[in-house]
């Protein structure tokens, strides 16, 4: 491998920064080149490549998005877009690809891989945390903890007027910021669209609260399989009328921030490692933390699977939110 093309993809994360330098900074060490993709495949289709050296990263390495910036591309869909993603990679010399993103980064990136003769290698990054094989994706600590911190600042608003909050958070289809923020910040129910439960056995707990404030903070997966959470919080209203009830959807501050220590770690370890791996030949897979220890699995098996919430942690939540 002698020189490398690198690009963030999808929904940006929190610590994406942080891996655009591990990866440059072990493109140095190695004697490696390296190129600057940017906005994802769109970049890729188009050209916009651009330079990238470790000293003027430093800067970047505490802030959130990507300076690499992000986007969603239709045409890397399709056979004509990636060939000309091809073109363009080969007319600049790049013989290996680093794309760090999601799941469908990801599927686009194997895609590539089968394709066409260059090495490719995946990072995750993805504040969803939904990706098969990685015990954690860069951005996930970090979104989660931004998650925590709104939700203990509404609990004093809540407990003060003796409100009842439901409060969205993101995850498209996944549990896992609700289920782990519900937790750290002792939400009193948890809604994830893993596992399905009617909003009939929430407000039957509700029922025995003498006041909307002690029953304190629901929190709902954006996921979730109970309609909208506007409809969540009106049902309730209907069933509980003397309850003070409040919607909050914590949106896009979800996204943004400096990125979390553990984030950085990671997003340090995942980015050397996959030049690592680049160096020993091998190509088509993504770069994981699996036990506290870093590995590579093949994308294909990656991109058929999805993770599951664990069990033990939904139970946990159960008897914590009684
Ligand atoms: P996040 O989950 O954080 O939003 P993501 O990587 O899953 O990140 P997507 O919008 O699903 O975000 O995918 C990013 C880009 O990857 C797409 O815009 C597209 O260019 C490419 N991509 C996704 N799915 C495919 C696919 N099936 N084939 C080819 N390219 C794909």
């Amino acid at each position: 491998i002698k020189h490398i093309g690198l690009l963030t993809s999808g929904g940006d994360a929190p610590g994406m920064n942080a891996a655009i330098r591990a990866v440059v900074c072990a493109c140095e060490h190695y004697n490696i080149s390296v190129t600057g993709i940017k906005a994802g495949y769109q970049g890729l289709i188009n050209g916009w490549f651009t330079s990238l050296d470790s000293h003027s990263l430093i800067h970047s390495l505490c802030r959130g998005g990507t300076l690499l910036k992000s986007a969603r591309c239709q045409a890397f869909r399709t056979q004509e877009g990636r060939a000309q993603a091809w073109q363009n990679l080969q007319q600049s010399g790049i013989d290996a690809l680093v794309v760090i993103g999601g799941d469908g980064s990801l599927t686009g990136a194997a895609l590539l891989e089968q394709e066409y003769p260059v090495a490719v290698i995946g990072i995750p990054a993805t504040i969803d945390n939904d990706i098969f094989g990685t015990d954690a994706c860069i951005g996930y600590d970090t979104a989660t903890n931004t998650v925590v911190e709104a939700i203990d600042k509404i609990h004093d608003t809540a407990a003060s007027h003796n409100r009842l909050f439901f409060i969205e958070v993101m995850g498209r289809n996944s549990g896992f910021i609700a289920l782990n923020a519900g937790i750290a910040a002792g939400c009193s129910a948890i809604l994830v669209p893993e596992h399905y439960q009617p909003v009939d056995d929430i407000i039957e707990r509700f029922a025995s609260c003498d006041m909307a404030g002690d029953a304190g903070i629901v929190i709902v997966a954006e996921g979730h399989q109970n309609g909208g959470i506007a409809e969540l919080a009106s049902i309730t209203a209907r069933r509980l009328p003397d309850f003070d009830i409040r919607v909050s959807i914590l949106g896009h501050i979800q996204r943004g921030g400096s990125p979390s220590c553990a984030d950085r770690v990671l997003a340090g370890r995942l980015g050397v490692y996959a030049i690592e791996q680049l160096r020993r030949g091998e190509s088509g897979t993504m770069v994981a933390l699996q036990h506290q220890l870093v590995c590579s699995l093949p994308l294909h098996d990656v991109i058929q699977q999805q993770p599951a919430l664990q069990t033990e942690q939904l139970r946990v939540s159960r008897i914590l939110a009684m």
